[in-house]
């Protein structure tokens, strides 16, 4: 394959006990903006993964034994390197994932640094419980220690910011890991790991083996020295990890997809509540597990909502990505912009009626981007509760909007899908909206807000949308194996 790519082509290597190492075979990575194949990933398999577990095995004794202090130190140092480079670090996950270089610089990758930053500090203030039991002349308490290696694995949305949300707490607790990134999107991660050295990360404490699901994945998955494996995906990959790692008893973090839904009360602030839930449908293209993709308005305010809502997705410019006044950049591949298209063309054959985006208006891009994946913010309303459009994710710049009476009535509709990752509330009522967000089946539950997120509390699904949950504690807990000792004096 070699041979059939010019020379400028970026070539990835893996990364494994803190040596950059070729690969036999490469797939190709695409530009999403202009459809080009830009990089070439390696195409690792069990030979390289055994190779990365063995180099994350041997380094284990020594990276568990050090202090949280020193481990804390060199966190902080590698996401002081990767702030440093910020710009090329935006550049980079802009140019492969096809988000917008504005959402790279603003989001991606301040938070990939401030992961790193988090769980520097987060480490140093844990406490351990301990119980007296004067009766029995006893004292209990638990301590923590780090399971091993870790086996992390990340899809193409979010590519630097997920996988440094795994990499930090697993390696801050004392893991060593052997990570797989997306295939798709494996760029900024090797740029990464080219800042490890400098940072004083031991060789073999992060080691980053790219390439497909398939093959990597499932390796990782499959090989009896990686106890535990945390996931960010969709659900069917999800269901195939439990079963492949099943026979091994593996502990298991999975962050899976969504059908999020917005509910807007009568007595919401539309000011408000209209550019944030245009925002939460079309952020990133769609493409974060927390957008909003189904919109419930009450009936009052329905017809004004509908009105001011389609004028504001309708600013929303599609583009370049490059370009910093673009909002919506280009979709991941042309598999998935099919896909994401496809939904728009069922629901309009089963009757429901798209205001604004894919079919309805032009879409006029520049030349050098006629062949990227491009879709605009596209608004379906009246659309069927059990339709395909309100019930399975679409990861893609697509959003129902239906009217809803009661509260009783949303509640339940809201409920109604096999998801329960994220919900937003708008309401200017207290009352009511603690009560509907403790009646919501999600994980997360913002109320006139959305994406505010504090890394301290709990973040995941329920229902399909995930097991377990992530965050200071959860993630320490997660990454660590608990012991009680009795002590009888
Ligand atoms: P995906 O499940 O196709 O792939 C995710 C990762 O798993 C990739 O690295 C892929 O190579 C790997 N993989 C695929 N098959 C595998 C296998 N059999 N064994 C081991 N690894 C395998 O997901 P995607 O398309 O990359 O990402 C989009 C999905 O991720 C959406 O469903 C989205 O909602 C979800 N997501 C969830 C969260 C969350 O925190 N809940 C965050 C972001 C994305």
């Amino acid at each position: 394959p070699t041979m059939a790519h010019p020379q400028a082509l970026l070539v990835l290597e893996n990364f494994i006990g803190g040596k950059f190492v070729p690969c036999s075979s490469y797939i190709d990575s695409y530009n999403p903006s202009t459809g080009d194949v830009y990089c070439r990933v390696p195409d690792s398999g069990k030979e390289e993964v055994e190779a990365a577990v063995k180099a994350a095995k041997d380094a284990f004794p020594v990276w568990s034994s050090k202090s949280p202090l020193e481990r804390s130190q060199i966190l902080n140092k590698l996401a002081d390197l990767i702030e440093h480079d910020l710009e090329a670090f935006a550049q980079a996950e802009s140019k492969d994932q096809g988000k917008t270089i504005t959402f790279a610089r603003t989001v991606d990758i301040p938070r990939a640094v401030h992961n790193f930053r988090f769980f520097a500090s987060s480490i140093l203030h844990h406490v351990t419980e301990c119980t007296e039991m004067p009766t029995m002349g006893c004292v209990h308490y638990t301590s923590r220690a780090p399971v091993g290696v870790a086996g992390l694995i990340s899809p193409w949305n979010l590519p630097l910011y997920l996988l440094t949300w795994k990499i930090a707490p697993a390696i801050a607790c004392g893991n060593t890991v052997v990570a797989k990134p997306s295939e798709m999107t494996s760029v900024t991660a090797w740029m990464m790991c080219k800042l490890l050295e400098k940072a004083g990360v031991p060789p073999g404490v992060v080691n980053v083996v790219f390439g497909t699901g398939a093959k990597a994945g499932e390796a990782l998955v499959c090989h009896p020295d990686v106890p535990l494996i945390s996931f960010t995906g969709s659900t069917l990959t999800a269901q195939r990890i439990t079963e492949r790692s099943a026979p091994h008893c593996k502990r298991l973090s999975l962050e899976l997809g969504g059908k999020n839904p917005a509910i807007v009360f009568d007595d919401a602030d539309l000011s408000q509540c209209i550019p944030t839930t245009v925002r939460s449908s079309f952020a990133n293209q769609g493409e974060i597990c927390l957008c909003t993709s189904r919109i419930f308005v009450q009936r009052g305010i329905y017809s004004e909502f509908l009105k001011r809502f389609v004028a504001e997705a309708k600013k929303w410019k599609t583009g370049n990505p490059s370009d910093p006044t673009v909002d919506v950049g280009a979709l991941i591949s042309k598999e998935h912009l099919e896909k994401v298209r496809n939904y728009v063309k069922k629901a309009q054959a089963e009757g429901a009626r798209v205001l604004c985006g894919e079919g309805v208006d032009p879409l006029a891009l520049p030349p050098g981007n006629q062949k990227g994946y491009f879709m605009l913010p596209t608004v379906i309303a009246e659309v069927k509760d059990e339709s395909c459009c309100m019930q399975e994710e679409i990861f893609g710049p697509v959003t129902c909007v239906v009217a809803f009476d009661t509260e009783e009535e949303v509640i339940k509709r809201a409920n109604g899908v096999k998801y329960g990752l994220a919900a937003t509330v708008w309401s200017g009522n207290v009352g009511r909206v603690h009560r509907v967000a403790h009646r919501l089946q999600s994980g997360l539950v913002w109320t006139n807000c959305w994406l505010v997120r504090d890394l301290n509390l709990p973040f995941g699904g329920m229902k399909a949308s995930g097991i377990g949950r992530e965050g200071a504690k959860d993630s320490y807990e997660f990454f660590t194996e608990v012991k009680t000792i009795t002590i009888k004096h």
